[in-house]
C-alpha cells in the first residue's frame, strides 16, 4: 500500500532536514507557524491510507498536536497545533510510520483521484494502479523533487464524483470506440488531446518535467495555468509531447457538485461505500480511531477525498446498519442533516493571524441552524477569514469573507454588500437555502 521505506541512503537523509518558516507551503519536514503552533502536512497520494497508519497519525496527534486530524483539499492530512520543542520527534515517529518515504519529495505529494475508484460502478477504468506506479516514479525522479508543493496531478478513472478545477496536470478516462484513453487537461483547460492508458504515466512525467524547463526558461512559475495561458509555453509542451498524443473527444462531468454523503453502491455485489459527514474537513482523533476500527473490522480501506472527507470503501450492506451506529457513536452522521453539508470555512481567528473573524465558529453556528433540514442539492457556502479565501472552491452558492468592517456576502454569484454582521449574513444564506429546491439524493 502506502507505507513506503525512504528510497534515499542515509547520508543524503540527513542532509535534507527539518525546516521551520512561514514562507512556504507545509510538508512533514517543512513546518509552518501558525497562531495556534507549527503546522504539518503529510503526503497521501490518492488519498488512500490503511487503517493502521489512522491510527498512528491519530496517537501522534493526540501525543504532539491539537488532537485533531486535517484533511486538506488535496485529499492529504496535516496536523496543527504542535510545540516546536516536539517537532523532531514527530518527525521521527511520522518516518517510522512510512509516511516520508522521500524527504526529497517531502511537498511533492498531489495525486488526487476519485476516493471511488475501484468501486464506482459507472467508472471506465479503476485509476488506482496509476496512481501507485505514479507515486513509485515521481519519489524516483530527482528532477521532480523540484516540481512546486502546490503542483497537483490528479488521475480519474472516468465515474460520477469527481470533479477537479484547476489541477496542473490532469487525465480523465473517455472511452473511444470501445477503447479507454484518457484526456489531458492542463491547468484545469481540456487539451482536446489523449494518450492510451499504456503510455499515460510516461506522458504525465515528461508534461511535467517540460512545465519545470518550459516555466524555467519563461521565469514563471511552473503551473500548469501559466503553461496554458501562455502560446509561447503550451505549444512547446504540445510538441513535446506529440509523440504519445493523439485526439481525443472532451470528457463529460457528470458530477452535480455536491458532497456525498450517505450509502454508495459498488461494483462489487453485496458491499457498499460509505461516506459520513466530517464537519469542516476536520477528525477527532476519537473520530479517526473510530473509522479505522470500522475499516479493520470489515475489512475496507480508507480513502481521503478532495472535499475534504473520507470513504469507507467496501462494507457489507448486511453491515450497514451496524456501521452506521459505530459512526454515530463517534458523532458521524450518514444522512446528510448535520447542517455541515456543504459548508467549508478556512482556519478562521483561532488557528491564523489573518483571520478577521472566527469563522469556524460562525460555520458552527451556521450548521447547526441548517441541522435537521433535508440537504438541497447545489447548496455549498464557503466562510473565509480573509480575502486571500485559502483552499476555497472558486463557486459557491454561498460566500462570506471577512473584512475589517463586517462580512462581503455574495449569493448565488451576486454581490449583496460589505459590512454584514454574521447574524445579518446568517439571515440571508438561511432564507435562500430554505427557498432552494428539494430533490431526491442519489444515495442509496
Ligand atoms: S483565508 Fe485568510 S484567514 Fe483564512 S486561513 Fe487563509 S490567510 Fe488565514
Amino acid at each position: 500500500m502506502f507505507l513506503k521505506q525512504s528510497v534515499l541512503p542515509q547520508n543524503e537523509k540527513e542532509s535534507l532536514t527539518m525546516r521551520v518558516g512561514d514562507s512556504f507551503c507545509p510538508g512533514i519536514l517543512h513546518a509552518v507557524p501558525a497562531k495556534d503552533g507549527l503546522l504539518i502536512r503529510i503526503r497521501m497520494p490518492g488519498g488512500v491510507l490503511i487503517p493502521q497508519q489512522l491510527e498512528i497519525i491519530a496517537e501522534l496527534s493526540d501525543a504532539y498536536a491539537d488532537g485533531q486530524i486535517e484533511i486538506t483539499s488535496r485529499a492529504n492530512l496535516q496536523l496543527r497545533g504542535i510545540k516546536a520543542e516536539d517537532l523532531s520527534q514527530l518527525v521521527q515517529e511520522f518516518e517510522s510510520a512510512g509516511c516520508l518515504p522521500s524527504r526529497q519529495h517531502d511537498r511533492v505529494r498531489n495525486i488526487v483521484t476519485s476516493p471511488f475508484a475501484g468501486l464506482a460502478p459507472d467508472e471506465i477504468l479503476d485509476s488506482r494502479s496509476f496512481v501507485r506506479e505514479l507515486d513509485d516514479r515521481l519519489i524516483a525522479d530527482t528532477i521532480l523533487a523540484n516540481l512546486l508543493p502546490k503542483f497537483n496531478f490528479a488521475i480519474d478513472g472516468g465515474g460520477t464524483w469527481f470533479s477537479r478545477d484547476g489541477d496542473d496536470l490532469a487525465l480523465r478516462a473517455v472511452m473511444v470506440n470501445g477503447v479507454p484513453l484518457f484526456h489531458l487537461a492542463i491547468g484545469g483547460a481540456l487539451s482536446g488531446f489523449g494518450v492510451g492508458t499504456e503510455r499515460a504515466l510516461d506522458c504525465l512525467l515528461e508534461a511535467a518535467r517540460m512545465c519545470l524547463q518550459i516555466s524555467k526558461k519563461l521565469g514563471v512559475p511552473a503551473r500548469g495555468r501559466n503553461i496554458v495561458s501562455r502560446p509561447e509555453a503550451l505549444t512547446p509542451l504540445l510538441n513535446g509531447l506529440s509523440r504519445f498524443l493523439v485526439h481525443c473527444p472532451e470528457p463529460t462531468s457528470n458530477n452535480s457538485g455536491d458532497t456525498p454523503t450517505g450509502i454508495y453502491s459498488t461494483k462489487r455485489v453485496g458491499f457498499v461505500s460509505v461516506v459520513p459527514s466530517v464537519p469542516l474537513g476536520r477528525l477527532t482523533c476519537q473520530q479517526a480511531r473510530g473509522l479505522a476500527s470500522i475499516a479493520k473490522e470489515w475489512g475496507g480501506d480508507l480513502r481521503l477525498a478532495p472535499w475534504r472527507g473520507i470513504l469507507l470503501s467496501s462494507i457489507p450492506d448486511d453491515s450497514v446498519g451496524l456501521v452506521s451506529a459505530k459512526l454515530k457513536a463517534v458523532n458521524l452522521s450518514l444522512d446528510g442533516k448535520d447542517g455541515y453539508q456543504g459548508v467549508s470555512a478556512c482556519a478562521g481567528s483561532d488557528c491564523c493571524d489573518a483571520s478577521l473573524a472566527n469563522v469556524r465558529r460562525d460555520a458552527v453556528i451556521l450548521a447547526a441552524h441548517l441541522s435537521g433540514r433535508e440537504p438541497k442539492p447545489g447548496w455549498t457556502v464557503n466562510i473565509s477569514g480573509c480575502e486571500k479565501q485559502c483552499a476555497m472552491r472558486t463557486e459557491a452558492t454561498a460566500k462570506l469573507v471577512a473584512t475589517p468592517n463586517g462580512y462581503n456576502l455574495m449569493i448565488n454569484k451576486h454581490f449583496l454588500g460589505s459590512g454584514y454582521s454574521f447574524e445579518a449574513a446568517l439571515d440571508a444564506m438561511l432564507t435562500y437555502q430554505a427557498e432552494m429546491p428539494l430533490e431526491v439524493s442519489s444515495c442509496q
